[in-house]
């Protein structure tokens, strides 16, 4: 079937939930080891060298097929960038948060520091330079959702025990609530930033959300309107925006559905059919398990690709990002599976 919409129209008519040649094929984080060497990126300078960055994650369109452009590669550019420890990983591990504030005003929420940042840089002119060669692909910077940065800005473990206690306790919600607004201001200035460079989508993780982490009751009291906040600043600039959540979400499907987020993202811990009933309008987009895209056969790619997509998926989409070691063959037989798909059922 000849293609009549480009990648970005596709992604964005899914996102208005309008009616699209195929289903788009969309990736989270993308760290492809695969990728990084043969764009010739070095670790670890393709986290804050905007050229390495943009030269890596376009391949996963230029070469995979892949509908949308993402950078940068992990979830640390606004922890680092506010000054937090950072333990930058391996080709093959994602950079992970290390350290934490004591208390809310000892972050600084000044936007010109923060968007010098190298981390924050890059990623910024990562997003100009795919937009610039790649205008026909969905660009579509990663960053870390309001109720996970606040997680990292007080710390996972804080994050989690005052979720426990919060709900029936007005002094720990007071300073919940402290530790949320701090991490709305960085997000509101990084999603700005983003948008003036030239995103189509924002892609926000809020993994930490998940039920694994808080208790549901939390994550409706206090994450979804955060999530809420968040995503009506980035419509009134003009900007969707698709919200990814860890873990089994089925028991806060129905809160993800109304934070006015464009499509939500799942994991393979959830069935797809059930939570897409749930969403009702909101597309629903996931649960391939990433890990097929190392060692899964072509025909377990496909079968976990079609299962997805009967089972009301708007795109199809790896559970939690795209591991790093995957290879470039399997990631085109799953390209290869949804177009399949689609010719069958569009
Ligand atoms: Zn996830």
């Amino acid at each position: 079937m000849q293609d009549k919409m480009t990648s970005r129209e596709r992604v964005l008519a899914m996102l208005r939930r309008e009616p699209v040649d195929r289903v788009p094929v969309i990736s989270g984080s993308a760290m492809v080891a695969e990728y990084i060497k043969k764009s010739g990126g070095v670790f670890p300078d393709y986290h804050n060298d905007s050229e390495m960055m943009a030269n890596a994650a376009s391949l996963m369109h230029k070469d995979a097929g892949v509908d949308n452009i993402v950078v940068p590669f992990g979830m640390f550019v606004e922890s680092i960038a506010l000054g937090l420890e950072v333990k930058m990983g391996r080709i093959d591990i994602q950079p992970s948060v290390k350290g934490f504030f004591e208390k809310p005003e000892d972050v600084n929420p000044d936007p010109d520091k923060f968007l010098a940042d190298p981390y924050v840089r890059a990623t910024l002119e990562a997003t100009e330079l795919a937009k610039e060669r790649f205008p026909d692909a969905a660009i579509t910077p990663f960053l870390v959702g309001p109720v996970t940065l606040s997680g990292y800005l007080m710390g996972v473990q804080k994050l989690a025990d005052l979720s426990c206690k919060s709900l029936h306790q007005e002094e720990v919600m007071d300073e919940i609530i402290e530790w949320f607004s701090r991490a709305l201001e960085i997000n509101k200035i990084y999603a700005r930033a983003c948008i003036e460079a030239g995103a189509d989508v924002l892609y926000y993780s809020d993994a930490s959300a998940s039920p694994n982490l808080l208790i549901p009751d939390f994550y409706y009291q206090v994450g979804v309107p955060a999530e809420i906040e968040l995503g009506e600043f980035i419509h009134k600039l003009g900007c969707p925006w698709e919200l990814h959540i860890c873990g089994d979400t089925t028991p806060i499907i129905e809160g993800m559905a109304t934070t006015g987020a464009d499509c939500l993202s799942v994991e393979q811990a959830v069935d797809m059919a059930e939570v897409v009933k749930i969403a009702g309008d909101v597309p629903v987009v996931g649960n391939v398990t990433p890990l097929l895209m190392i060692d899964g056969t072509e025909e377990q790619i496909r079968e976990e690709t079609r299962r997805g997509l009967d089972g009301g998926a708007k795109a199809s989409k790896l559970g939690c990002g795209t591991p790093s070691p995957s290879s470039p063959e399997r990631l085109k037989q799953w390209v290869k599976a949804v177009a399949d798909w689609s010719a069958e059922h569009l």
